[in-house]
């Protein structure tokens, strides 16, 4: 990192004059010298390099492990050290929250964050620290994809929790993930792929596994493979070595070989019953019915599975009616198509149940042995903003997530902040931001937001079970919505391609197909099937369907997809307003995932709606850190006479007193009604620095 301090500056909020132009200009030059870091005051931006850079080496995390804020070049190991030294000095939960668009880098930072955490501190390798290092092979292998933008797309939303112990040790550590883009384990987009995993297994199982679980080595050969048709190579993974570390990362976090194996065959049996088909057949009633072309794959299902190969294909078939009281239960022949349809359902409920599994399983294995719940240090990392050529239900959902951090984090750093000063009685100046509140609450508002109809029609669909009308009248609601034609004026917009509404996030405009949202919203899984699950002789399938106990209630409807999600996003943004954040923004410098090219226009977009140069202007005059009089006297009484051993007046002379006799400029500090305001990282170091001394 030799000459760092010649390109350009490392802090934003140095530049002069600050304009949109100087500060992308700043981001450029810095880019072409591979110094994809800048700070804002203590927001880092990082600038996705699309090349392997040497600087996440274990030598570098000792430095920013020595070293404070903005005593060397910013990194991401710096942001996760600050976090981590509040932490500990300050006692109080912390979190680094990671942001941007699909394909910015945000796993990568998140990753890194996780290195540092868990690297080198000591020569004692625990065996917590150790099993950290292995969560991202096993989450990545089952959790992301390549899709259009990003050859690693995370696919589901996480949150890792880490707990240390007072010498700053991690102790354990805790994941939540959030709604795992599960369609795509039965259908993808154009030039897009299942989940690695899939590919992982046929490429890098040895012949004895694949054996083992029945399958050929051969991706061509199975139908959820094939997105339109043809099998999508991605250059930069080899599916051979990711399944080798896939493997070594499930040891290590010590799941038994009967539980790996237990976890294969079911992604073994998704695969399979991928290629199952049905082909119409015509009852003597003269309705339609349906038998499976390929029986021999049902057979070897029910072998991986531990099932009977009649029940299971029965339960794919026909259904058995639900809420009949007599002893003998109608049976109704399912069509080919409906067959079909509940076989994916299916197959996207076993994988999604799966994940779920697992995540559960590596929480129990880095979970906190000790009693008492120290601080905490999250790190969240979720799927971010896209726009696809077609945009359905995922992209809602993982766009409205965006949006909804989005405004927590404008909410956080340019209102609160601006707000506390004045309220604190500091001279202020005002800066203006927008802010994106209604475009969460057309999605999320209660009784009225688009979640709100959706669940209001999706019972109506189910209780109707006429999902194509239901979804027409949905339409015209969301769309009066979202404000393309009112009652009133009985205009749409003619700009939209039919079934479609149009939302405006903070991000971008995006085009939604509404066809499959009530659908996907429903998820549900029919009964015969969660009953055959349930009756299988596989040690995960009799948890991961529960509702296929006989004996637990019929006829109950689960929760919509949609209010799940709003109810585990709210329940995040909680808990991270409730901790002290760390930000890291990680902009995309272009569409073609290559190094070295930086596109203007496609870097100011994203300047413009992280709101980056607001931040900048907010930093620039703002505070970095705050404290009460009282708890600064406290922690840094013993630094003068005047307060050492104790201060008996009012607590704001008693730190004035202190300030004096320390060797920091005074334009560091104001002096608001309650708390005292510390301008930059560099004066907080230096204030646990003396103390240490
Ligand atoms: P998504 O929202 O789709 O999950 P993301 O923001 O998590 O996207 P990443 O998967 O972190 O994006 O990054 C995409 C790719 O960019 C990585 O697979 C890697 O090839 C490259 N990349 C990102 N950050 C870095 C980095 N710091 N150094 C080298 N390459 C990087
Ligand atoms: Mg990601």
């Amino acid at each position: 990192m030799g000459g760092e301090q010649e390109v350009g500056a490392w802090d934003s909020v140095l530049l002069d004059p600050l304009s949109e132009e100087t500060f992308i200009t700043n981001l450029h030059q810095r880019f072409k010298r591979d110094h994809i870091y800048t700070y804002i005051g203590n927001v880092l931006v990082s600038v996705n390099p699309y090349k392997k850079l040497g600087i996440y080496t274990p030598e570098l995390i000792n430095q920013y492990q020595s070293k404070g804020p903005f005593q060397l070049p910013p990194h991401v190991f710096a942001v996760a050290g600050t976090a981590f030294r509040c932490l500990r000095d300050r006692n109080e939960d912390q979190c680094v929250v990671v942001t941007g668009e699909s394909g910015s880098g945000k796993t990568e930072a998140a990753k890194c964050v996780l290195q540092f955490l868990s690297g080198p501190r000591g020569l004692v390798r625990d065996v917590i620290r150790e099993r950290l290092v292995h969560i991202a092979p096993i989450l990545e292998a089952f959790g992301n994809s390549k899709t259009a933008r990003n050859d690693n797309s995370s696919r589901f939303g996480l949150y890792l929790e880490l707990e240390f112990d007072y010498k700053g040790d991690p102790v354990g550590a805790n994941i939540t993930n959030y709604l795992l883009e599960k369609t795509r384990v039965t259908s993808q987009a154009h030039l897009e792929r299942n989940f690695h995993i899939f590919y992982h297994l046929i490429s890098g199982a040895d012949i004895h596994l694949l054996k083992t679980l029945k399958l050929q080595r051969n991706i061509e050969n199975y139908a959820f493979l094939l997105s339109s048709r043809s099998h999508v190579h991605v250059d930069s993974l080899d599916d051979k070595t990711c399944f080798a570390s896939m493997k070594r990362s499930l040891d290590t976090l010590g799941l038994t070989s009967d539980e790996i194996l237990s976890v294969l065959k079911i992604i073994a049996s998704v695969l399979k019953l991928g290629n199952v088909n049905f082909i119409a057949t015509n009852n003597i009633d003269g309705t339609e019915g349906c038998t499976v072309s390929n029986e021999y794959e049902i057979f070897e299902v029910s072998e991986l599975l531990g099932c009977d190969p009649v029940l299971l294909q029965a339960s794919l078939t026909s259904t058995t009616c639900l809420c009949s009281s007599a002893s003998e239960v109608p049976i109704t022949e399912l069509s080919a198509e409906q067959a079909a349809y509940n076989k994916n359902a299916l197959c996207r409920a076993l994988y999604s149940r799966t994940f779920a599994w697992l995540v559960n399983r590596i929480n129990h294995a880095i979970k906190v042995k000790k009693y008492g719940k120290q601080k905490v240090l999250g790190i969240l990392d979720v799927y971010g903003f896209e726009v696809l050529d077609h945009n359905g239900f995922e992209q809602f959902i993982i766009n409205f997530c965006n949006e909804k951090l989005h405004a927590v984090i404008v909410e956080n750093t340019l209102k609160l902040e601006q707000e506390e000063y004045v309220r604190e009685g500091i001279e202020w100046c005002p800066v203006e931001f927008n802010v994106n509140t209604i475009v969460c609450d057309i999605i999320e508002k209660n009784n009225h937001g688009i979640l709100c109809l959706l669940d209001d029609m999706s019972s109506k669909a189910f209780e109707e079970g006429n999902i194509n009308e239901v979804e027409e009248a949905l339409l015209g609601r969301v769309q009066m919505l979202c404000g393309h034609s009112t009652p009133r004026r009985h205009q749409s917009d003619n700009s939209l391609p039919p079934y479609c509404f149009r939302l405006k996030h903070f991000a971008g405009t995006v085009t939604y197909d509404i066809r499959g949202f009530l659908d996907k919203n429903i998820d549900y899984v029919p009964r015969d099937l969660s009953q055959a699950m349930y009756h299988c002789d596989h040690p995960l399938l009799k948890p991961l369907f529960p509702e296929g106990n006989p004996k637990r209630m019929a006829c109950k409807r689960p929760p919509t997809v949609g209010s799940q999600f709003k109810v585990s996003l709210g329940s995040l943004v909680r808990n991270l307003v409730a901790k002290n954040p760390h930000y890291v923004r990680c902009i995309k410098p272009n569409e073609l995932k290559q190094p070295r090219i930086f596109e203007m226009a496609l870097v100011a977009h994203q300047v413009r709606y992280l709101g980056l140069i607001e931040t900048v202007r907010v930093r620039r005059c703002g505070f970095c850190h705050r404290q009460s009089y009282t708890s600064f006297l406290n922690r840094y009484k013993m630094l003068s006479l005047h307060t050492w051993p104790a201060w008996h007046g009012i607590p704001i002379e008693g730190v004035s007193y202190l300030l004096r006799d320390l060797p920091i400029p005074s334009g560091e500090f104001a002096f608001g009604r309650t708390n005292l305001f510390i301008r930059s990282p560099r004066s907080v170091f230096e204030l646990e620095e003396f103390r240490r001394e």
